[in-house]
């Protein structure tokens, strides 16, 4: 009979495990760096302090706002990990846009900076492409510093608002947007598709099962939905079709999983940009790419959490000050294989993450100064 450790267990019965219950726990002996605050003061180009009060589906509807978590609390967490500047992208427009000024912008000069959004609801409605464009105007006259141009471009709106045919990132329609914004200025944070896996059956094969399993309404798999790769393509051809209008290209220009694609767009597009909010688990579980791409694009790439600190916690915005602890940790440390988030179970799929370990003058570029450039602000 054998009887080598390791062996015994083929003789027992095997017990099932729910994957959902599966905590395991690494029992690597490796360095452990906390970094509370940034090397460097930190813009985050990627928040969401505010949302539409009202939405039609998954398509915001009303200028007004609801915000989610107040200036005081937000600064307390900014004061402690050294967040210089809050972007908060989804300002909306209107007096929804003006009361977010208000609040935030003019309320703490230089600690929170507003964009707005195109009115979505209008979209469909004859009129539409030019009072868009002077609606850009007036954002920019109420204190508004670029345009947010959510995921409903391209996978909710439709012809009907929420029923027909979905709209096309490329629609003709947003063209004078995209041109107001190129003239007035004003960046453009485009995030209009999603993760490759989200494009695909949510079955056992798929990595981020559970993500979608526990959020199925995140998964564009079927119905009429364009594939990853068509959503990209229209995006490419906005971004050839308005060369003046600077875009970020949100969480790694959608494409955090495929860095050489993002190479290509950026290689292609001059006035591309990325951000890497809650993409540091694709970034990091390639850290030798990640690292080459950081040294090429290091004039390209801005630092951003799509978080808010103090705010509602959802799984996507997991929050607070660990959160930015981690960004700061993955960015500056070589450490090796840690969680991406603060959380028992790896909310986006099961793996961990190695740092960069990038040296200063990349980091001074990626915390603020390629941001600040943009935005046309001073850090320091
Ligand atoms: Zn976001």
């Amino acid at each position: 009979m054998l009887a080598m450790a390791g062996c015994g267990a083929a003789f027992a019965q095997k017990k099932p495990l729910d994957v959902t219950e599966f905590e395991p726990r690494s029992m690597l002996a490796v360095k452990e760096t906390r970094v509370e605050r940034a090397r460097f003061p930190v813009i985050d180009i990627h928040t969401h302090i505010s949302f539409a009060a009202k939405s039609a589906g998954s398509v915001p509807v009303s200028a007004a706002r609801r915000f989610l978590a107040a200036p005081a609390d937000l600064l307390l967490v900014m004061d402690a990990k050294n967040l210089r500047t809050m972007v908060n992208l989804t300002g909306g427009y209107a007096e929804g846009l003006a009361d977010c000024v208000a609040k935030y912008d003019k309320a703490h000069p230089g600690r929170f900076l507003t964009f707005t959004e195109p009115m979505f609801a209008e979209a469909v409605k004859p009129g539409y492409p030019r009072k868009q464009a002077d609606a850009i105007a007036a954002a920019k006259s109420a204190g508004a510093r670029g345009l947010k141009v959510l995921k409903t471009l391209g996978l909710f709106l439709r012809e009907n608002l929420t029923t027909g045919a979905l709209v096309k990132v490329d629609d003709k329609r947003f063209d004078p947007m995209w041109e107001a914004c190129g003239a007035h200025d004003m960046p453009v944070a485009i995030h209009v598709s999603d993760p490759a896996a989200f494009f695909l059956p949510t079955d056992k094969f798929n990595e981020r099962f559970e993500e979608l399993n526990n959020h199925p309404d995140w998964s564009f798999h079927g119905r009429d939905y364009p594939s990853n790769a068509d959503i990209l393509a229209a995006r490419d051809r906005v971004l050839a079709r308005h060369p003046k209008t600077k875009f970020i290209g949100l969480h790694v220009g959608h494409s955090a999983e495929n860095l050489a694609q993002v190479a290509a767009a950026l290689d292609k597009y001059p006035n591309f940009y990325v951000e890497i909010g809650a993409r540091i688990g694709e970034l990091g579980r390639q850290p030798r790419a990640s690292r080459k791409f950081f040294e090429k694009y290091q004039d390209r790439i801005l630092f951003g959490t799509d978080a808010v600190p103090g705010g509602i916690q959802t799984p996507q915005q997991i929050f607070g000050a660990k959160l930015y602890e981690i960004y700061y940790r993955f960015l500056e440390t070589e450490d090796e294989y840690f969680d991406y988030a603060p959380a028992a179970v790896p909310p986006q799929g099961r793996w961990r993450i190695y740092g960069l370990g990038l040296p200063e003058a990349i980091l001074r570029k990626v915390y603020h100064a390629n941001a600040a450039r943009l935005l046309n602000v001073k850090v320091g």
